[in-house]
């Protein structure tokens, strides 16, 4: 499991499981606060829903994760949190990188002005295909 920055959270065994599951390899992953539940209940951990969001929350607040609002009321929580681009497969439900030289964006100097935009740009590409 890679080397994770101080969490400010008690690493409860809950917590460890979640922290095992989230890094296990291949990385990086994408998954929902459900997927989690389901992993961990499978893999004989009960951790409430609503531990598993806040744990979720507070690793996205750390930087450790980035949150990836797919459509209204599906998020995934991305172990990569550095800038890349997603294409979400609506039918599976799947989310996975693009490589980011795949598209080109052009976004002319008073569009950027007008969104308030400032240097990085952090913006999320999410294609979405049925
Ligand atoms: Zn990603």
């Amino acid at each position: 499991m890679m080397a994770l920055p101080p969490l400010g959270m008690r690493l409860t065994r809950q917590r460890k499981k979640l922290l095992e599951i989230l890094f296990a390899p291949p990385q990086p992953q994408h998954f929902s606060a459900e997927q989690l539940y389901v992993l961990c209940q499978n893999q004989g951990e009960s951790v409430a829903l609503g531990t598993i969001y806040n744990t979720l929350n507070k690793l996205t607040q750390k930087g450790v994760l980035k949150q990836v609002v797919v459509q209204a009321g599906r998020t995934y929580f991305d172990t990569n949190p550095k800038i890349h681009y997603h294409i979400y497969h609506k039918r599976t439900g799947h989310l996975v990188d693009v490589a980011q030289n795949v598209f080109s964006l052009q976004i002319n100097q008073e569009d950027l002005t007008r969104l308030n935009l400032k240097k990085p740009y952090q913006m999320d590409i999410i294609v979405r295909v049925p």
